[in-house]
């Protein structure tokens, strides 16, 4: 009998115990939680400090995608309606993703450092087609005071792809 009287009391102790203490759940949505600096969630097509984007549709990155999950078709730039430096954009970009596994094999294979896996995770869709990440999702804004694409550009000013990258070292 004192037995079971104890096992209460030490029962009522840790509920007693947590009304004191802060809450450990959060008020989501309204409230969420920082991310690990690791952490890889939905993908965003960057773009230069110009505006212009900085994918050139080399399809690197739906080769090294294990799930298959990226197609991508490029076109040509011309200087009055330039998205990119060099020769080609990306005119479709899409990223189905309900296949990615979030692997960051996209983000390793770009030339350019235009795909990137950033801290989106709210991904639920109500159909297979709504889990179909388009180039108008992905694709950021310009930055601010910068011209959205297609960019009118002087002729020759834009005809290297691929920009100096700072060795890694
Ligand atoms: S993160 Fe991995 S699975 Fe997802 S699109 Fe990129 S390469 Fe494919
Ligand atoms: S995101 Fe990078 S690898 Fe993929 S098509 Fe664009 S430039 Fe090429």
């Amino acid at each position: 009998m004192i037995k079971e009287v104890v096992a209460v009391l030490e029962g009522m102790f840790t509920v007693l115990k947590h009304l004191v203490q802060p809450p450990v759940t959060i008020q989501y949505p309204e409230e969420k939680r920082p991310f690990a600096q690791r952490f890889k969630g939905r993908h965003e097509l960057k773009r230069y400090d110009n505006g212009l984007e900085k994918c050139i549709g080399c399809a690197l990155c739906a080769a090294a995608c294990p799930a298959d999950a990226i197609w991508v078709e490029a076109a040509e730039n011309t200087d009055e309606e330039r998205y990119s430096p060099g020769e080609r954009y990306a005119r479709t970009y899409e990223i189905n993703m309900l296949r990615c596994i979030f692997c960051g094999y996209c983000e390793d294979a770009c030339p350019t450092e235009a795909i990137v896996l950033e801290d989106h995770y709210e991904l639920s869709y109500y159909d297979r087609r709504s889990a179909i990440f388009t180039k108008e999702m992905l694709l950021v804004p310009p930055p601010p005071g910068a011209p959205d694409t297609p960019i009118r550009v002087k002729p020759g000013m834009f005809d290297r792809a691929i920009p100096e990258m700072e060795d890694p070292k």
